[in-house]
């Protein structure tokens, strides 16, 4: 897919204010530092459009951004940001529940996982929680340029172990890293062709 559009349409922290247009939805999700922003903004060709933030977790944003004119990437708030109090924590877990609940034209999400970081308990049980909800997800490996082929290769196989240890298969991922473009092609072809699939073009 090439990206010839992509526009910052609004933030807010509600549901019910998120854009209309009925659009397929794509939303990206991880804990802070994660890499999310930088993903995004490698995916979409734009140096700041998704804002890396100053201070990790106190955004708590969902933000909208219309790709191409026809879908909608959706950046969510990062979690598991250790200094966030446990009341704000709440808020953020309401936020993303509802998201997810309400959000009916959600496609996929994008769980973004730090390749470098053995599995991470609060990451495995978000999942868990996406499964349990029927919401369809696939894992992201961010940061792959920061690890030699083979320790990238071993990393990835140590997660799918881990997975598997619970779950009967692992989740469907990609591999990237937002210096050097690794996986760019794959995610924006799988969005596009699940695109045609649902507007049947
Ligand atoms: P966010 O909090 O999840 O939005 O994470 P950011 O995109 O702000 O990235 C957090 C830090 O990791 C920043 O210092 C980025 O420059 C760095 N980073 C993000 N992605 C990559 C990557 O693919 N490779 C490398 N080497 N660094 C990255």
């Amino acid at each position: 897919m090439q990206i010839k559009s992509a526009e910052f349409i609004v933030s807010n922290t509600k549901v019910e204010k998120c854009p209309k247009e009925p659009f397929p939805e794509y939303a990206f999700i991880g804990r802070s530092n994660v890499g999310k922003s930088s993903l995004i903004n490698m995916l979409l060709d734009r140096k700041n459009l998704a804002k890396t933030s100053g201070r990790p977790g106190k955004t708590q944003l969902i933000n909208h951004f219309l790709v191409n004119k026809s879908w909608f990437l959706v950046d969510l708030p990062g979690y598991g940001y250790a200094k966030v109090s446990k009341s704000s924590k709440k808020i953020f877990q309401k936020l993303i529940t509802l998201y997810f609940e309400k959000r009916r034209q959600l496609v996929l999400a994008f769980v973004l996982i730090d390749c470098r970081h053995e599995p991470q308990t609060i990451d495995l049980e978000f999942m868990e929680w996406l499964a349990i909800n029927a919401i369809p997800f696939h894992i992201i490996f961010t940061k792959a340029d920061k690890l030699k082929p083979k320790a990238l290769e071993e990393a990835v196989e140590n997660y799918k172990n881990r997975m598997l240890e619970t779950w009967e298969e692992m989740p469907p991922y990609f591999i990237t890293s937002s210096s050097n473009g690794m996986g760019r092609e794959e995610i924006l072809n799988y969005i596009d062709n699940l695109n045609q699939e649902l507007t049947g073009n």
